[in-house]
């Protein structure tokens, strides 16, 4: 059994901006499931403390002075949650990162570096927690510093960082450095200072023992030019440390056989439940209503990201192919209305929905026959296993995690059953239009179409298989501590 202390800035369901919350939400239980003691450092911001009453806790005196340590635990489950509170810091109401204005809040720096000194705290068993871990597994920019604190500890735990989205780096003005009473020898392009300012992330690159991103594609991608975000340098010097780990996903609430959002729950033995729910999803948004025609899907933030201006790009030609088009998503305004006006122009021919809607998202995985995601970067992407997980087909760029989970049908994947969907190459409307052709060609022989669903389904994308992986990187991480 090992002692892991689970260091972030968001857990679902208590809280969540983004996949860091699933991650958080989801890793620690499989561990615990898997005989390891898991606790979860979070702040105790005021929304979710709102939500508990009567929690135990202990106050201990910090830099900026005292702090309170709630502990609860992740609602439904036995995985003990630590809250960190300080008055000034995490007690206010609104987003964990952003103000109302959609900018930073002003002290980020201070609060997530508060976080990252309790964390070192915590770790060292200076609390009265009566509780020493062996592993801190640290999560993005806000727990980054940890690393870096912990190294002049004597008997510090080993330490694991995990990077879920490069971009963001905790970079602050080199004031800030000053004013957090940081090392000195810490202000160095070696250590925390990047081009002259104050970077979090880089106590996590530089300084965990073990690094690692949500996916293993993902991992050799940061080590360039291209999606590196300036890191890239430091990572390759890091290569013998840096892994990838693919997410897994919530295989309860995303489970076609028993999903209660979607109306025919089905499975690979029989799947008259996903041809029901086609014709459900097709009278939802005023399609025509049959089989003959393909449906192709798109769920998620219509950002340059996702690629959805290569989808308008290519609306044109997506028109002349017989397919009926259905997206679900929210993101910039601009591609919003660009998609709005291609539904007035086709409206028996593209569903629109916009806005973030949970159970259309299931009802789209079940019923749609194909689901494309031209991803520029993806540093996972949960989407495509869902897809393959309902038996909709997903057409995807070869980036990132899509890369890792999905399985481009080639003659010879086609033959020994791996086929689980089509991957194209390049950014381009070209290669899209080319992979959503040879998709609507598969989706018209029917023996090749049901061997890919077959082997979409049956994959396991669940995260005991994560955790396992996950249990060998604490292993690792033990065994490069110096
Ligand atoms: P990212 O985290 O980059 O946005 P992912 O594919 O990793 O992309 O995860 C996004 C998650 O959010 C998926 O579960 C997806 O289904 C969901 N999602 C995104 N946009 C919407 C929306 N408009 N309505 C419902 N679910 C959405």
């Amino acid at each position: 059994m090992k002692k892991i202390l689970f260091a972030t800035s968001e857990a679902f369901p208590l809280i969540k901006t983004g996949g860091l919350a699933d991650v958080s939400g989801s890793l620690p239980i499989a561990l615990n499931a898997l005989g390891h003691d898991v606790r979860i450092l979070m702040p105790a911001y005021a929304d979710l403390l709102a939500g508990l009453s009567n929690l135990p806790s202990k106050r201990i005196n910090q830099t900026g002075g005292m702090v309170e340590i709630f502990e609860t635990m992740l609602p439904g489950t036995t995985v003990p949650v630590w809250l960190v509170s300080h008055e000034g810091a995490f007690d206010r109401t609104g987003n964990p990162y952003l103000a109302e204005n959609g900018k930073p809040w002003i002290d980020n720096a201070e609060r997530f570096a508060l976080l990252c000194r309790v964390g070192v705290e915590v770790a060292m068993n200076r609390i009265g927690f009566g509780w020493k871990p062996e592993i801190v597994h640290c999560n993005d920019w806000q727990t980054g510093l940890i690393p870096a604190l912990l190294e002049d500890e004597v008997d510090r735990p080993a330490t694991v960082y995990t990077i879920h989205n490069l971009a963001y780096q905790g970079l602050f003005p080199k004031e800030l450095f000053q004013k957090l009473g940081l090392p000195q020898r810490f202000w160095s392009h070696n250590s925390l200072e990047f081009y002259d300012q104050l970077c979090f992330t880089k106590g996590g690159l530089v300084y965990a023992d073990r690094i690692n991103t949500v996916s293993p594609n993902y991992a050799v991608e940061i080590q360039g030019k291209e999606f590196g975000c300036g890191m890239e340098g430091l990572l390759k010097q890091r290569k013998d440390r840096l892994s990838g780990i693919i997410n897994g996903i919530d295989e309860d609430a995303w489970n076609p056989a028993t999903d209660p959002l979607i109306p025919n729950t089905f499975d690979l033995s029989d799947m008259t439940g996903k041809q029901k729910n086609k014709f459900a999803l097709q009278k939802h948004f005023n399609l025509s209503v049959g089989n003959n025609v393909a449906v192709l899907a798109m769920v998620g933030r219509t950002v340059q990201q996702k690629g959805i201006d290569l989808v308008i790009e290519a609306m044109p030609k997506l028109m002349e192919m017989p397919l009926q088009l259905v997206i679900l998503g929210s993101g910039e305004k601009k591609y919003e209305q660009t998609l709005k006006h291609w539904q007035t122009l086709y409206p028996d021919r593209i569903a629109l929905k916009l806005g973030y809607d949970e159970a259309l998202a299931h009802l789209i995985e079940a019923g749609s026959d194909l689901f494309l995601m031209p991803s520029r970067f993806e540093p996972c992407g949960l989407n495509q296993m869902y897809s393959q997980r309902y038996g909709t087909v997903p057409i995807v760029r070869c980036v990132g995690g899509l890369a890792d989970t999905v399985e481009d049908t080639t003659p010879a994947n086609l033959e020994i059953g791996t086929a689980s969907g089509v991957v194209f190459h390049e950014t381009s409307v070209e290669a899209l239009l080319a992979a959503t052709l040879w998709a609507l060609d598969l989706f018209n022989k029917k023996p090749q179409w049901k061997k890919i669903q077959r082997a979409g389904m049956q994959k396991d994308f669940s995260w005991k298989q994560s955790a396992r992986k996950y249990l060998d990187l604490y292993n690792l991480a033990l065994q490069d501590r110096h």
